[in-house]
């Protein structure tokens, strides 16, 4: 994923601090770093982005395969009701489509079509995992989805585990009861020219550094200093916006950040949501357009044809999303096809003409897809997002509060922190 091609406009080079307390670092160009900028920019202040891709939007990135195109990240407007995103699509002239929503599709067990007795156990599955998450006292006594399936319910327990795979990208044992349930509600929409096109046009007059991952990030009494392979930035202020594995080991903090930051990233983790997109022939192996289909044993869901496009996107979470993408994209690529030759017959392997993996594991600028909560640990998102000494401000979809984990809420979250340093005495 980090080989991407550029989509910013020409990066500026780097520049040292002003000396007059108004110059602000932003740390990332994905929707949190781009909110931030757009933010204290328009309160004058001077701003200088750092970004360590060739290109913005981060997490939010539309590629393509065999002249298709798809959402190799977020690719859902979650909970339009209150996503900023719906606002910005709108004022760009960028048309959105209403989702047709989820839980239908035909499910498979290998090659054999699920009977329609287990559409219906399946919900009934899903309502009784639903009452007792929501009945848990989750302030008092949070646990992880896996501990509160009813024992012996093996209906349930799989419900949990791909219901955690898919949302989350992680095992239920790992995934908070109360950071799941303040996640989703609402309605979707999806961006017909791809989200994460949408995410980089809104900020491509943003002056962006590109290809300047920060090492280093010296912080105290006298302002911060961030050490890039461009040189060395010195400001007022850091929006800090990279994800949470980049916070805990991709960036050296010195002096090292307080302990409670600490903690909490000890507490999050990214977690393994991963896609394959296959490019197919035109005649669309038969299936209807659009169609969802789902086979129980590998984890993948499929999702055939968005926008009527010759392309199948398979998405697959948890173990089995880092076990595929540490085989490499070759073998991830022939995995896919593999299920769906199983589900659809053997006539796939020669309709698939080109295959794409979209590696948020491995990727040095993500490391995961995104943040998981440990249970009990809800807490740890706003700890994490409190300014250190009125110099160093986070933001991104891990300190975002309801709502995290999303695009939109990654970008209320960068708004937020720009406040606060607009807001900040230093
Ligand atoms: C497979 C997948 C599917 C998803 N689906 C959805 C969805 O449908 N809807 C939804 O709302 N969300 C979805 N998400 C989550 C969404 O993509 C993220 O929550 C959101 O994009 C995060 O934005 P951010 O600004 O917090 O972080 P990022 O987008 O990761 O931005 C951080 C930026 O920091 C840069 N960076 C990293 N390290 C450094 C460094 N050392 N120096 C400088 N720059 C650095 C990165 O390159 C990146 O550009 C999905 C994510 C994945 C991976």
């Amino acid at each position: 994923m980090t080989g991407d091609a550029p989509v910013s406009p020409a990066a500026p080079a780097v520049r040292t601090g002003t000396g007059d307390g108004r110059h602000v670092i932003v740390v990332g160009a994905g929707a949190a770093g781009l909110a931030a900028a757009e933010r204290l920019i328009a309160a004058g202040r001077t701003v200088t982005v750092l970004e360590a891709r060739k290109r913005i939007g981060g997490r939010a990135f539309t590629d393509s395969v065999g002249g298709q195109i798809f959402d190799a990240g977020a690719a859902y407007i979650h909970f339009r009701e209150r996503n900023p995103w719906v606002g910005i699509a709108e004022g760009l002239g960028v048309p959105l489509t209403r989702h047709r929503g989820w839980g239908g599709g035909r499910g498979f067990d290998g090659t054999s079509p699920l009977a329609d007795a287990f559409r219906d156990e399946r919900n009934a599955a899903r309502h009784r995992l639903w009452d007792r998450m929501e009945a848990l006292d989750v302030e008092g006594a949070d646990r992880s989805v896996a501990d509160v399936v009813a024992p012996g319910d093996e209906m349930e327990r799989w419900v949990a585990l791909r219901y955690a795979q898919q949302a989350i990208g992680e095992e239920p044992h790992n995934v908070s009861v109360a950071d799941i349930m303040a996640q989703w509600e609402g309605a979707d929409d999806t961006v017909r020219e791809g989200y994460g096109t949408l995410v980089a046009r809104s900020g491509q007059w943003l002056p962006v550094t590109l290809e300047a991952p920060v090492h280093a990030l010296r912080w105290g009494s006298g302002g911060v200093e961030a050490e890039t392979p461009k040189g060395t930035v010195k400001a007022d202020k850091a929006v800090v916006t990279v994800p949470v594995g980049v916070l805990a080991q991709g960036i050296r903090f010195d002096p090292v950040l307080p302990a409670e930051h600490r903690a909490a990233l000890e507490r999050l983790h990214g977690g393994a949501l991963t896609k394959v997109a296959l490019a197919v022939g035109r005649d669309r192996l038969g299936l209807p357009s659009p169609a969802d289909l789902f086979e129980i044993r590998s984890g993948f869901v499929f999702e055939c044809f968005p926008y009527d496009r010759d392309l199948i996107v398979a998405t697959i979470g948890g173990d089995p999303a880092r076990e595929l993408v540490a085989r490499g994209e070759a073998a991830a690529v022939a995995h896919a096809t593999d299920v769906l030759a199983g589900i659809l017959g053997e006539r796939v392997r020669g309709q698939v003409v080109a295959g794409k993996l979209a590696d948020w594991v491995s990727d040095p600028w993500a490391r995961g897809s995104y943040s998981v909560a440990a249970p009990g640990h809800l807490s740890a998102r706003a700890a994490l997002g409190r300014p250190v000494g009125e110099r160093l401000f986070f933001a991104g979809e891990a300190t975002a509060g309801p709502g995290s984990m999303t695009v939109g809420g990654a970008t209320l979250a960068g708004r937020a922190a720009a406040e606060a340093a607009l807001g900040s005495a230093a």
